[in-house]
């Protein structure tokens, strides 16, 4: 993967902002889940950069009425329930992740009650944000947001896109000059599947309502589990056969060669509760767990794959909050879009994957502030204090060019 590095220019100064500056806050506000991604500077990191970059250290320079800077800094990634806004809304407060009065090259922010918002709870919360915070929400178009998102995380982190396949994660090169055009598949309550040309061009190509929504509304009222990792974990100790039709099933335990299906294929979900005559508390929760999400990946994969035909594109990337890392659901993605493509095509998966909208209305403060102009990763962490347990999406460790 090319270096992110190649991007910051030499006529740059190091800023000495305050220990611990969070700026720059954006909101994904989607219909389960709001995704939260900030930017904070701190004193260590700056003494750090100052020493990895003293060639630098004293360089300023302005173009024009223009003036750069670079910050080093940490990107945060955080997720509430939208069910339990408040609960965000106490998290910007007690941290004040909205007073970000000071632009990081020293000039006072354009508007520091405005936030980047994206996703329909930006029209939705738009009130109470106003009314408990005082923040504004400045909404940024949830397509657009999801790809600069990716286009950001494509260039710009290393080891960000990878493969899954026989429980092992393979780390993708990115190309730069042959990253477009791509079939970004989000994942979320909904699923939409957009056509992406280059930054800011894209078309959404379709979509389905059987996605994340339908994978935790049908578990919950299915298994009656309390909350979606319970749910995940549970179809991971599943086993899918006890209830779909497998052509085995069909064809006396044989393959049907002839067509190239093998007889563990799945010929129909949730296919043999109708021959059984059973009711539903007499299969295990974990087993219908595991139906319903390999419904639900399978199709997802088989409507992609179609999608990619469709228009001629090789690469297909799956992001969206539904992945969570987990190991079936990316393999059942994985071994759709093998199967259809006949192994022509593979999906991708992006480590960031619930993370894509936010982070890309994070990236539109650059045309009202000049922030951020450019982001370039120093190294990343693997695990996130207030993360928790999602995944190892992890802080981004960044240095941010930005203009003023
Ligand atoms: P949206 O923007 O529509 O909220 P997301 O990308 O945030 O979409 O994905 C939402 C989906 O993520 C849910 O439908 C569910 O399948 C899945 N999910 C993952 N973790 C959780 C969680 N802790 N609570 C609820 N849903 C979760």
């Amino acid at each position: 993967m090319e270096g992110g590095g190649d991007r910051i220019e030499e006529e740059v100064t190091i800023v000495n902002s305050p220990a611990d500056q969070i700026s720059h806050l954006a909101l994904d506000i989607g219909g389960s889940l709001i995704k939260m991604v900030y930017f904070s500077t701190s004193r260590e990191q700056l003494i750090d950069n100052t020493q990895n970059n003293s060639s630098r250290d004293s360089n300023e320079v302005s173009k024009g009425s223009k003036k750069r800077c670079l910050i080093n800094g940490r990107l945060y990634f955080i997720m509430f329930e939208t069910s339990k806004i408040n609960e965000c809304l106490d998290f910007i407060a007690s941290k004040q992740l909205h007073n970000r009065g000071v632009h990081h090259c020293g000039f006072p922010a354009s508007d520091t009650n405005t936030i980047k918002a994206t996703g329909g709870g930006a029209f939705r919360f738009a009130d109470l944000f106003k009314e408990k915070l005082g923040i504004i929400l400045d909404k940024v178009e949830e397509m657009s947001s999801l790809v600069s998102g990716v286009n950001f995380l494509l260039k710009a982190v290393p080891s960000e896109a990878f493969t899954y396949e026989n429980g092992k994660r393979n780390y993708v090169q990115i190309d730069h000059n042959d990253l477009y055009p791509y079939l970004l598949v989000n994942i979320g309550s909904g699923v939409s599947m957009i056509k992406v040309d280059g930054d800011g061009k894209y078309e959404r190509v379709s979509g389905t309502s059987v996605g994340g929504g339908t994978f935790w509304g049908l578990g919950k009222l299915l298994t009656k589990c309390k909350s979606f990792d319970d749910l995940l974990e549970m179809s991971h100790r599943g086993n899918n056969r006890v209830i779909d039709m497998l052509v085995g099933d069909i064809y006396g335990g044989m393959d049907y060669l002839k067509i190239g299906l093998s007889s563990t294929t799945i010929a129909s979900s949730f296919g043999k509760a109708v021959s059984e005559n059973k009711e539903l508390e007499e299969y295990k929760p974990e087993d219908v767990a595991r139906s319903l999400l390999r419904m639900i990946s399978n199709n997802i994969g088989q409507i992609a794959y179609l999608n990619a035909l469709r228009f001629g594109l090789k690469k297909i990337f799956f992001g969206g909050y539904f992945i969570r890392g987990h190991a079936y659901t990316m393999d059942t993605i994985s071994v759709a879009v093998d199967f259809w493509s006949k192994g022509e095509a593979k999906a991708m998966f992006l480590r960031h994957e619930g993370f894509l909208g936010a982070l890309g209305a994070f990236m539109n403060y650059e045309a009202v502030e000049g922030f951020p102009n450019s982001v370039c990763p120093i190294r990343e962490k693997t695990s996130n204090p207030f993360v928790g347990d999602l995944n190892d999406n992890g802080i981004i460790e960044c240095c941010v060019q930005a203009t003023s």
